[in-house]
């Protein structure tokens, strides 16, 4: 067997102790018989699965005793969605920073629902960097305050968290969550799709603080009210289990890994080392503002779509996969979330050290 370097957008690489564990456990799981797939949700075997999960990623993110933690399906598309639906009453308005697709993503849904004022964009600046703090137009009677902590597409990343000044603060962070610590006591609620950083797709994890859940707007459907979620430890109907079994393994992981300090200090170190290449190259460019650069999503040019053409098939050649950059964009981009070894790291900078000096 081998095993490439994946470095998708997502779903992404998983951390191959835990594909190794899942292949372990897959047939009988603890003696029991039977694969985590063939629970149920209301045995005891799998509610202790889904609550070591929960309290794993309640340890890793320090998570205060004042915030729900929901397991969710429908991925960070329907958070666009069901954000405004809990958290946006009817006549009132939300602030969204716009800093790319996926801000603009999560906007367009909200004004489906109600009144949204775009508090700052990057759009003069291409999305190439973060909006300026000081240039930002918060309303403080905002229902609360929306961003996008990375934005995947482009490799664009808040690297600190803004102040709301009393606005709940609200965050897409699907693709940088456990990354590195975060203060959660900051923000008022957190969403993110689990196929970047968390496990396999069809689990999405919403964090939310205690005062927020409860407001649902009149004739929201079960299914997306929060509250459902909260009273119902995440089970009011069947939950995807098994994604939720393996997000509970990559916590397990991650804790053995030294936490999200460590990650931190690993996800740091992947991402300069690449961008310091990248940097000193005449032949590759990234063109997002340096202080924005994301650690998870490094996008880099070559200038000539032939020539990234042939970098991306030689590049497979050498079991360095998926970095065709989002169709929206072109280029590529190198997606080296938590799972990505800086081995994985190590052998794409030689092969575009080697792409370089055999080009003509
Ligand atoms: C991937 C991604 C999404 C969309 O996630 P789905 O789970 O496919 O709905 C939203 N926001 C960000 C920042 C993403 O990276």
């Amino acid at each position: 067997m081998s095993r490439c370097y994946n470095f998708s957008a997502g779903p992404a690489v998983l951390p191959e102790a835990v594909l190794e564990q899942a292949r372990e456990e897959m047939l009988d799981w603890h003696g029991t018989g039977m694969s985590v797939m063939e629970m149920s949700h209301r045995g005891k075997d799998y509610i202790g699965i889904a609550e070591k999960a929960e309290a794993d990623l309640r340890e890793l993110l320090k998570i205060p005793a004042n915030y729900k933690v929901l397991f969710m399906q429908g991925g960070a598309t329907s958070q666009f969605a069901m954000v405004p639906m809990n958290l946006l009453p009817l006549g009132g308005s939300a602030d969204y920073i716009d800093t790319g697709i996926w801000a603009e993503k999560a906007i367009n849904e909200a004004r489906i629902l109600g009144d949204v004022r775009v508090a700052a964009s990057s759009e003069a600046q291409s999305y190439m960097q973060v909006p300026d703090f000081s240039d930002w137009q918060c309303d403080k009677n905002a229902a609360y305050l929306h961003y996008t902590a990375n934005e995947t597409i482009a490799g664009v990343e808040f690297h600190q968290v803004p102040e709301a000044n009393g606005v709940p603060l609200v965050c897409d962070m699907s693709s940088n969550i456990l990354a590195r610590p975060v203060d959660v006591s900051q923000f008022g609620l957190i969403y993110a799709g689990a196929q970047k950083n968390i496990g396999p797709a069809g689990l999405t994890i919403v964090i939310v603080r205690d005062d927020l859940i409860g407001h649902a707007r009149p004739a929201t459907p079960t299914m997306f009210d929060y509250e459902v979620y909260a009273k119902n430890d995440s089970m009011y109907n069947t939950p995807p289990t098994y994604s939720w079994y393996l997000a509970g393994l990559v916590f397990e992981w991650l804790k053995q890994q030294g936490g999200l300090d460590a990650m931190a200090a690993l996800n740091q170190r992947k991402a300069s080392k690449l961008y310091d290449f990248i940097d000193q190259s005449d032949y590759y460019r990234n063109v997002v503002a340096k202080d924005s650069r994301s650690w998870m999503n490094v996008t880099f040019l070559l200038g000539d779509a032939a020539r990234e053409q042939a970098f991306m098939q030689e590049a497979a050649a050498h079991q360095l996969v998926n970095l065709k950059g989002h169709r929206l964009l072109g280029g590529m981009r190198a997606s080296i979330y938590n799972a990505m070894p800086e081995a994985g790291v190590d052998a794409l900078i030689a092969f575009m050290k080697e792409f370089e000096r055999t080009s003509v």
